[in-house]
């Protein structure tokens, strides 16, 4: 049977893209529709843009910490119309990066939405048909917004990067990464910040130690966080949106965004009909391959719901093309991932937290809180926290949770030692660089805790 193409790729962002384009520079006759902007959620409406805000916030502090060193600088206003025109031209930009990749790799794009017809056919807006002898799903995913009355009122990540100005004050509702990183960011910026959250601690799925650090730091530094508090309703009150929590407050915002989940882009996709098997959320079942239970069919990334990163869709989708066009079957290994919350303080961790460890075996825990150098000699009271999560029956570092600033580029390299199976003895063996703040990972001497 012959078909139009080798591989069909839906959706153009960080596992599509990757996928398409090695496939295609391998001679893969390869097309891929994307429906809005290429780059997907990463480039436009996640990591970058978001990195680039964090970036933005981070100054105000500067300027304070400069004084206290002797430089006599003033703060000024920060004028979010110049940094929102700067941000969207590097968008652009990075689009234009991704389209060209495609195109010089010899991928056929069409910008337009498409969804299965059958076991190898797709069908695009247009109507057109297109075949091919594989098909990869990679259609990310997207916010969700709560069911209550007036939600429709608020905004999600996806809009916070097009506000037309910036809010005098803003509510943040969730307590998982996106809602702590957001609420960092719009307080740096100058937006006065409250937080609800409906659990008991914000970052659900980290170490304890760790949340609880940031969480009293992001509350130091004046975002107002409510543990165990959710939103009843809401509605417009002037030019403003008046809401109901359900710790019986009565408060007026300019502006109510919701970080509460994200959802695999799998509606109206025709996977049910063509036998793609799905869960509770909407995620694409796939094996250790990514493979579907349609052999022709394959999906990598958020709509999978595995781990919903960037290098994880990335490698997921390498991983594709080894197994299918390399003839080296390739699982993805999705133990033992880094990775950087960018709160303020930011977080770097890799591994088991202390909670998880302790459940599985004897641990020993080695921990240490303190004022950094640079920040305390401006009389900053924040503090940061150095742990390792130690396996007392091999030794082997479980893992590796870091509260600093720069925490994320700390966390990539003790990654591959941990990665690697070093254990509490190597990372003792190993000399300090001094003076930073990273050399207390290496001088910990006696555990703090033991189970
Ligand atoms: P996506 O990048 O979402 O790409 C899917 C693409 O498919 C989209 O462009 C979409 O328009 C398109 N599409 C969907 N349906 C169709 C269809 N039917 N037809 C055609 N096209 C379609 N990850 C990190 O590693 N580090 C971070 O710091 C980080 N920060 C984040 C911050 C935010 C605010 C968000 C929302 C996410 C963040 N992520 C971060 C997660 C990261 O963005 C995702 O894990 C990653 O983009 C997933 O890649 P993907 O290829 O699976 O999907």
């Amino acid at each position: 049977m012959s078909f139009d193409y080798d591989l069909f790729v839906i959706g153009g962002g960080s596992g599509g893209v990757r996928a398409a384009r090695v496939a295609a520079a391998d001679g893969v006759k390869v097309a891929l529709a994307e429906e809005d902007r290429y780059g997907g959620t990463c480039v436009i409406r996640g990591c970058v843009p978001k990195k680039l805000m964090v970036f933005a916030s981070e100054y105000s502090g500067m300027v304070d910490d400069a004084r206290a060193y002797g430089w006599d600088f003033q703060a000024g206003d920060f004028d979010w119309s110049s940094f929102k025109t700067k941000l969207h031209a590097e968008l652009d930009r990075l689009e234009g990066v991704y389209r060209n990749i495609l195109a010089s790799n010899g991928v056929e794009t069409f910008d337009q939405r498409a969804r299965m017809v059958d076991a190898h056919t797709v069908e695009l807006a247009d109507g057109s048909k297109k075949t091919a002898k594989h098909i990869l799903l990679a259609m990310g995913g997207r916010p969700v917004m709560p069911d209550l009355p007036g939600a429709e009122l608020g905004i999600t990540s996806n809009e916070i990067f097009h506000l037309d100005k910036l809010p005098e004050d803003i509510l943040i509702i969730g307590g998982g990464y996106i809602a702590c990183e957001f609420a960092g960011i719009m307080h740096g910026l100058g937006v006065k910040t409250t937080q609800y959250y409906r659990g008991a601690q914000i970052l659900r799925g980290f170490d304890d130690e760790t949340r609880g650090l940031v969480c009293e730091e992001m509350c130091q530094r004046g975002i107002d966080v409510h543990l165990g508090t959710n939103i009843l309703e809401m509605c417009k009150e002037g030019d403003k949106i008046w809401v109901k929590a359900t710790n019986g407050d009565e408060r007026l915002f300019d502006q109510v965004m919701f970080a509460t989940g994200r959802r695999p882009n799998t509606d109206n996709m025709g996977l049910e009909d063509v036998g793609v098997a799905m869960g509770r959320k909407g995620e694409v079942t796939v094996d250790d391959y990514s493979q579907t239970g349609v052999p022709s069919i394959f999906a990598v990334g958020d709509v999978t719901d595995r781990v919903n990163l960037t290098p994880v869709a990335i490698r997921e989708g390498m991983a594709f093309v080894e197994t299918v066009f390399r003839g080296n079957p390739t699982k993805v290994d999705h133990e033992l991932i880094p990775t950087a919350i960018f709160t303020q303080p930011e977080i770097g961790t890799v591994g088991l937290g202390e909670e998880e460890a302790a459940e599985q075996e004897p641990i020993e825990v080695y921990a240490t809180s303190f004022k950094p150098m640079q920040q305390s000699f401006a009389g900053r009271a924040e503090r940061v926290l150095m742990k390792l999560v130690v396996s007392k029956a091999t030794r082997k570092v479980l893992g590796c949770h870091i509260v600093a600033p720069g925490a994320g580029e700390m966390i990539q390299l003790a990654g591959v030692a941990v990665k690697m199976g070093a254990t509490k003895e190597d990372f003792d063996r190993t000399v300090a660089v001094h003076p930073t703040m990273s050399e207390e990972i290496v001088t910990m001497k006696a555990p703090v805790r033991s189970t």
